[in-house]
């Protein structure tokens, strides 16, 4: 298995995990944007949201859950961000869709 977050999803790289159920894992981004910079995975890889299939949905909706459930957790009642890069010009570096929480700071927009 070469995927990272794979890997981290089986503990063979370690993780600051936050939140964790059987169709999703929640851990610390290892170089926060924000105060609070936690990535949301789906158990099941899915290699990007380009790529998402109708047999995904319900992994995707898991994931959005598991982001409402980390951003309830992380206390973030004045507001934060769910972000996906998808591709190059996204800046998407790790090929296991992932949803980027972030909050704890005022967000601008329209994102860099
Ligand atoms: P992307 O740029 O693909 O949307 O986001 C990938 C994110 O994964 C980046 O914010 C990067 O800091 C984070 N990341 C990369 N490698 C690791 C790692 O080994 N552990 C953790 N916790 N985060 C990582
Ligand atoms: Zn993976």
């Amino acid at each position: 298995m070469s995927c990272l977050f794979c890997k981290i999803i089986a503990r063979e790289i370690p993780s600051d995990i936050v939140f964790e159920n059987d169709h999703a894992l929640a851990f610390r981004d290892i170089h926060p944007a924000a105060p609070t910079h936690v990535l949301v995975i789906p158990k099941k890889h899915v290699h990007g949201i380009a790529e998402a299939e109708e047999g995904d949905v319900e992994a995707l909706g898991q994931v959005l859950l598991a982001a409402r459930a980390v951003a309830a957790r992380e206390k973030l009642e004045g507001g934060f961000r769910l972000a996906i890069n998808n591709g190059p010009d996204a800046g998407q570096t790790v090929f296991h869709l992932h949803v980027h929480v972030l909050g704890g700071r005022a967000m601008s927009w329209p994102p860099g």
